[in-house]
């Protein structure tokens, strides 16, 4: 404690001051959430690289749930094939399909995924989500429930306050990505997001998510 000044007496022993909880904040690495290839993966262009599809000042600064910490200083960083013009980002591809119209995919290999304007989480945080879901019969909103209250209220620097939807976003595309990644086949991100949106989806309670009207 004295060697590292961090002793609240001074020399004579006598009490100077109480000790202040130490914070991390400051020399915490920034975290940049990039595509998972530096090269487009269109056979035609491959290997051709990828550069920033955005302007410096543009890069969104974003808030990222890595396992059960709350980093707030991230960066998302899109890239570019500046051949066929498709822009990667960490959970999705977009591609040219026609010369007036863009097509977005999620990516079944995604590590990171985006679930609201400027929040993101890994796939080990996606996962624990299902896993809850699963093991303990949790719905969105008990799940939601006790993550702010384990982690994301108690972390006095950076507070994050999840809700039910941020939570049953996570569930749909992590599913849904790992049904994919199975089958080998990838999702239109419009079906995606129309699906989690939709009211009628109810679980029968054997863990198998039906369309009521089917
Ligand atoms: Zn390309």
């Amino acid at each position: 404690m004295e060697l590292l000044n961090l002793s609240p007496y001074n020399t004579h022993g006598a009490f100077v001051e109480e000790i202040h909880t130490i914070s991390q904040t400051e020399i915490e690495p920034i975290h940049m959430i990039c595509p998972i290839s530096m090269s487009c993966t269109n056979i035609m262009c491959r290997p051709f690289h990828l550069a920033l599809a955005t302007c410096d000042r543009d890069i969104p600064k974003v808030k990222l749930i890595k396992h059960s910490s709350i980093l707030a200083r991230s960066y998302v960083l899109t890239g570019e094939c500046k051949q066929c013009h498709t822009l990667y980002s960490a959970d999705q591809k977009s591609y040219q399909e026609t010369e007036s119209k863009r097509k977005e995919i999620f990516l079944n290999s995604a590590r990171y995924l985006k679930i609201g304007t400027h929040l993101w989480v890994d796939c080990i945080f996606s996962n624990a989500v299902i896993n809850g879901v699963y093991s303990f019969y949790a719905s969105p909103n008990a799940y939601t429930q006790y993550w702010n209250n384990s982690f994301g209220l108690l972390d006095s620097f950076h507070t994050t306050k999840l809700n039910r939807k941020h939570i049953w976003q996570i569930f749909i595309q992590e599913s849904i990505c790992t049904i994919a990644e199975t089958q080998y086949f990838t999702m239109p991100h419009r079906f995606l997001q129309e699906f989690s949106h939709s009211s009628r989806i109810r679980w029968n309670g054997t863990g198998i998510c039906r369309n009521p009207q089917e």
